[in-house]
């Protein structure tokens, strides 16, 4: 096993690990443990070379210390990377990779992430305990998280879900649980689902025109041209980096959109993922205890007149310092 611990400036731990018999090419890469053990997913995936797969580690596992710090979560990020290309033999080298995990004595829970099954996740249980959310539907309380914020924001306004209208982007995991959390009227587009009935099909020309808007497809959708068309007063769903470009949480916020940062409406998995290692339930977290940390932010937001986006970035950097 070739083990090689890399030196990168702003991170806490990199270690490149290689086995020629199983093929297992990783990066273990733990951004910050200042809240607690760093938790980040095993993202298996097909890289070009190293370097790319090294950057998608770190990238990642910083977003992680980022989302769990505003989040008010009391963990650290962190990510592994695995090369899918170079496996010969998976079982074993996802049994290895958890020998590493072991070996980092707690600084780091694992768990899943886009391609990674649980029979890996599993493999890696055989070597350490330090693995979370095995099976564990992340889309669940990514949706609850997100119910939870949607609900926090109208009622702001003095108002309920159940009189609103939520025009809906994407019936995926995510979007199918949450249609049936929410109780107002729901109009959706998704190329590929068409024929739920308790929801009415629109196109996707209307998705910015409604008073609610719920992204929970694709990222960047707040974006120059969107911004420049859009009808919706509310903007809330579990779609990642609903901003295109940092002007465009400016130009959102003189236009006075209200919304929930993204980072926190989608909590959801990272925060079941902790409680699940602590053998708890992830009800009361995503519910009354994150409309609270909701209301700190939107509160901030209101009183020095600033994006609630940079409203939590301020909380999540002051947690961090
Ligand atoms: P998913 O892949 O299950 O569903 C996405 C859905 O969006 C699909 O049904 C797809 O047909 C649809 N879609 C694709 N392009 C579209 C378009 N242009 N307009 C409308 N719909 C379109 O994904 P998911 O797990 O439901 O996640 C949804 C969003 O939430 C993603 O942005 C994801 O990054 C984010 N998110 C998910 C989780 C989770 O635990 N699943 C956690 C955090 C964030």
């Amino acid at each position: 096993m070739l083990h090689k611990d890399i030196i990168v400036d702003g991170y806490e731990r990199v270690l490149h690990i290689e086995h020629e018999e199983s093929g297992l090419d990783a990066f273990i890469v733990i951004h910050n443990t200042k809240l607690g053990p760093a938790i980040g997913g095993i993202r298996c995936h097909t890289y070009e070379n190293s370097e790319t797969q090294l950057k998608d580690a770190l990238r990642l596992s910083e977003g992680m210390t980022f989302k769990s710090a505003a989040a008010g979560i009391n963990h650290g990020g962190a990510k592994t990377t695995i090369n899918a290309t170079k496996l010969k033999d998976r079982s074993l080298a996802f049994q290895l990779l958890g020998l590493e995990i072991e070996a980092l004595d707690g600084l780091y829970i694992c768990a899943g992430d886009v391609g990674t099954a649980v029979a890996d996740l599993f493999k890696v249980k055989d070597a350490t305990e330090y693995v979370a959310g095995i099976t564990l539907d992340s889309s669940l309380p990514t949706a609850l998280g997100t119910h939870t914020s949607i609900k926090t924001l109208l009622k702001r306004d003095g108002l309920k879900t159940k009189d609103q209208t939520f025009t809906v982007q994407g019936l995926g995991k995510v979007g199918k649980h949450l249609i049936n959390m929410l109780d107002g009227k729901i109009e959706a587009y998704d190329p590929f689902v068409t024929d739920l009935d308790s929801v009415t099909h629109i196109e996707e020309n209307k998705l910015l025109q409604g008073e609610f808007y719920v992204p929970c497809a694709l990222g960047g959708v707040l974006n120059g041209f969107s911004l420049a068309s859009i009808k919706s007063k509310y903007v809330c769903g579990s779609a990642n980096n609903i901003f295109d470009t940092r002007n465009d949480i400016i130009t959102a916020h003189d236009m006075g959109i209200k919304y929930v940062p993204d980072f926190i409406t989608n909590c959801g998995g990272v925060l079941a993922t902790a409680l699940d290692f602590q053998n708890k339930d992830y009800k009361s977290a995503l519910t009354t205890k994150l409309a609270k940390r909701i209301n700190e932010i939107l509160d901030i937001s209101d009183a020095e007149n600033i994006p609630a986006q940079h409203a939590a970035e301020q909380l999540a950097n002051d947690r961090l310092k």
